[in-house]
């Protein structure tokens, strides 16, 4: 069984209080303000915010509407950044489903970024010894801290005031999408999330198409794995004999810097 969360594009009043959970729980930084033209802030996750909200004007019945919308990892049932990964410093987390970054595993290869179907993991350039950074779904890799794993709702869903966001089991989030969206015409008839990158934890419903969100449209169904392990099943080899080419080549110049000093030596005696 997976966790999941449905976000219903329709609730959200784009106040923010889910990034600023986020932040206070996860005890990351805040950020200088940065707007563009989707009057967001940050306009896009970076290295110290794993999620944000996206507001943006669309047209809905001949009218310019605004719609706000949360976006954070989206937790794959069968994540890139985990099968990519081949030093285990991405993992999927068996009890709740969540693609967990172990930061002490990492190598800094960032193939896990190369990954994402959705663009998630970003990197913290500014420091002298980075690590790469996303939404954990609240887990913790300590253990202390670990509000899923311990059956809470992630800090960002129970701070939401209009329940634009909501957690339980995958397929009671994937019901609840359907109901409502069969109980009401006004939603566009589709479940993002569902089955995009072979589907994922976080799920979205919305009454304006996905893309206008700012949500990508053209996400394969087929999870990513299946396009990336024939390649990526080579990348320890090659790394392995790459490291091997570059000892080799330091202990022959070695040698020969030796070879040179020793009759310098000589030369000069
Ligand atoms: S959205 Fe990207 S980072 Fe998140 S689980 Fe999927 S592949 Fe991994
Ligand atoms: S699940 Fe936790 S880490 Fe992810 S966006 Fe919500 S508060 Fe942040």
């Amino acid at each position: 069984m997976s966790k999941g969360v449905l976000v219903d594009v329709t609730r959200c009043i784009g106040c923010k209080a889910c990034q600023t959970a986020c932040k206070q729980w996860n005890d990351m930084p805040s950020s200088i303000p940065e707007f563009d033209n989707n009057l967001g802030h940050p306009a896009k996750t970076n290295g110290y915010t794993w999620t944000t909200v996206y507001h943006r004007v669309v047209e809905k019945d001949n009218q310019d509407v605004i719609r706000t919308t949360k976006f954070q990892c989206m937790h794959c049932l069968d994540p890139g950044c985990v099968s990519a990964c081949f030093s285990r410093a991405f993992q999927r987390d068996p009890k709740t489903g969540a693609a967990v970054y172990h930061p002490h595993l990492c190598v800094g290869c960032r193939y896990c970024m190369l990954a994402c179907p959705f663009n998630v993991p970003k990197y913290q350039w500014d420091k002298v010894f980075p690590l790469v950074s996303k939404c954990q779904f609240c887990f913790d890799p300590k253990g202390k801290y670990d509000r899923v794993g311990h059956g809470q709702a992630p800090a960002c869903v129970s701070t939401c005031p209009t329940q634009a966001l909501m957690f339980g089991e995958r397929e009671e989030m994937l019901q609840e999408a359907w109901n409502r969206i069969n109980s009401n015409p006004n939603y566009i008839k589709h479940v993002y999330g569902e089955k995009e990158a072979g589907g994922t934890a976080w799920m979205y419903i919305s009454d304006v198409p996905f893309e206008e969100l700012g949500l990508r449209a053209d996400v394969t169904e087929r999870p990513i794995p299946q396009y990336s392990h024939e390649f990526l099943k080579y990348t320890p080899p090659v790394i392995v004999a790459w490291g091997g080419l570059l000892s080799a080549m330091y202990f022959y110049t070695k040698r020969r810097k030796d070879v040179a000093a020793e009759k310098d030596k000589g030369f000069k005696a």
